[in-house]
């Protein structure tokens, strides 16, 4: 024998096209084109958000080697702005020992102060 357990019913909303449909309270879109269309969205934004975040890396790191290159430790956060550097993209953080906290593009780490970055320095390989 079995049961069904009845699920609550009501109005909702379609969350893609907003039409007002009447079903189980937890249904959440009017038929399963807009079901489809609502989760394409979905992924399309956050693969979108991801392809954008890996080229503000690869912006950043493109800039602190070419502080390495021109041997530069530091460099002002105004400066780096203006050549596109995200300060926001990071590929790691790591609380400082002492006033500084250090921040890791890839291999390339670097402090952070207010106004600049400096330290700036390629870790050997194996190097945490
Ligand atoms: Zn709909």
């Amino acid at each position: 024998m079995s049961y069904k357990i009845q699920q609550e019913e009501g109005e909702g909303a379609c969350l893609e096209c907003g039409t007002v449909f009447y079903g189980r309270k937890d249904k959440q879109f009017c038929n399963a084109a807009c079901k489809n269309k609502w989760h394409n969205r979905l992924l399309r934004e956050r693969r979108q958000l991801r392809m954008e975040t890996v080229a503000a890396l690869a912006r950043n790191y493109e800039i602190l080697e070419g502080l390495l290159k021109a041997n530069r430790q530091s460099a002002g956060l105004a400066e780096l702005s203006e050549l596109g550097f995200d300060p926001e993209c990071i590929t790691g953080h790591r609380k400082g020992r002492c006033r500084h906290d250090e921040y890791r593009c890839f291999d390339i780490s670097y402090y952070r102060s207010p106004a600049k970055i400096f330290n700036v320095r390629r870790k050997a390989s194996g190097e945490r």
